[in-house]
C-alpha cells in the first residue's frame, strides 16, 4: 500500500483532534472545516473507497453510521439536522483514498451540492 495520510493519523504520526473512537472507528475534526461542525469518521482498517469494502466487511458501513449517530447526538446536531457524505472516486472529488464519512452540521446546508 502507498502511504496514506489517514493511516498516519490513526498511528499518531500526523496529529489530529479526536472526537470519538472505539475498536473499529476513529473520528476527528476536518482540518479545513466546510461547516461549523465538520468531522471525518474513518474505519481503523485501511479501505480505499466504498467500492473496496468486501462483502465480509460490510459491517464497516454500520460502524461508520453508528458512530455518526453518537457524535451527532453528542454535538446536539440531532435536533436541527446534519449531513453525512462519502465522496467516492474522481467525479465526487475524493482526495484521500481511505474511506471516510463526512459529518457536517451547525448551519443550513445547501442542496444540491456542487
Ligand atoms: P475527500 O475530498 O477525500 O472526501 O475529503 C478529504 C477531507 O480530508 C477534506 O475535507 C480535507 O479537509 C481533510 N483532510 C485532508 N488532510 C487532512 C489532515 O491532514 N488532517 C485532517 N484533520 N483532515 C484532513
Ligand atoms: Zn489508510
Amino acid at each position: 500500500m502507498d502511504s496514506c495520510i489517514f493511516c498516519d493519523i490513526l498511528s499518531g504520526k500526523i496529529p489530529s483532534t479526536p472526537i470519538y473512537q472505539d475498536d473499529t472507528i476513529y473520528a476527528f475534526a476536518d482540518i479545513h472545516p466546510k461547516a461549523p461542525v465538520h468531522i471525518l469518521i474513518i474505519p481503523r482498517q485501511h479501505v480505499s473507497s466504498v467500492m473496496d469494502v468486501q462483502t465480509q466487511d460490510l459491517k464497516i458501513f454500520s460502524a461508520l453510521h453508528g458512530a455518526a449517530q453518537k457524535i451527532a447526538r453528542e454535538k446536539g446536531l440531532d435536533r436541527d439536522g446534519f449531513r453525512l457524505v462519502i465522496n467516492n472516486g474522481t467525479n465526487a472529488g475524493q482526495a484521500v483514498h481511505h474511506l471516510h464519512l463526512h459529518l457536517m452540521g451547525g448551519r443550513k446546508l445547501n442542496w444540491p451540492p456542487g
